[in-house]
């Protein structure tokens, strides 16, 4: 067991595609392993989603923390090889914040209802649909699978400021006024 290093923006390797797992190698104990180390780097680091190229391992593996509720989740979800099907294009707008891009918020817009295809781990496809800030945290983890970064999706970077400015000045998300000045 092992708590990782996270790799930052600016990291190569949070660039690349990662690659699919197979069905033999995601039931093999390296994977369990890995597993157990994104786990442990999650809760050390305080992260709500974990992808894992921000460990530094090129592989379709995202963990997610966040439950239909909008609450965390004492044990965060495994998905492998997962695949989004948008079910509703509409979007929502949260500020949003990545272990690799520290210290930061973004508002960022996406659609508000997806499925997101994927196996266990014992390799078994599965299927699960979200909504509300759990689609963001979907959506934000799958990027990383495909070398984006929440950065490249804010249409606005005036919207894009350091935690503490954030707290202090912007309205915060989940709000109909998100993107706006605190009165
Ligand atoms: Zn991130």
């Amino acid at each position: 067991m092992a708590i990782r290093k996270v790799a930052r923006m600016g990291h190569p390797i949070l660039r690349q595609k990662a690659r699919e797992l197979t069905a033999e190698e995601i039931r093999s104990p390296e994977t369990t392993q890995l597993i157990t180390d994104m786990l442990e780097t999650m809760r050390e680091y305080g992260g709500i989603g974990l992808a894992a190229p921000q460990i530094h391992e090129s592989l379709q593996i995202a963990l997610i923390g966040m439950d239909a509720q909008g609450a965390e989740m004492e044990v965060p979800e495994v998905f492998f090889n997962p695949v989004i099907t948008i079910l509703d294009p509409e979007v929502q707008g949260y500020w949003e914040g990545c272990l690799s891009v520290p210290d930061l918020r973004g508002l960022v817009f996406r659609p508000k209802r997806i499925r997101v295809d994927y196996w266990d781990a014992h390799a078994r496809p599965k299927s699960v649909e979200a909504e509300g800030f759990r689609a963001t945290v979907f959506q934000h983890e799958l990027d990383h699978l495909a070398g984006i970064l929440y950065v490249d999706r804010m249409e606005d970077t005036t919207r894009f400021a350091f935690i503490e400015e954030y707290q202090r000045f912007w309205v915060p998300s989940p709000d109909s006024a998100v993107g706006e000045l605190k009165e």
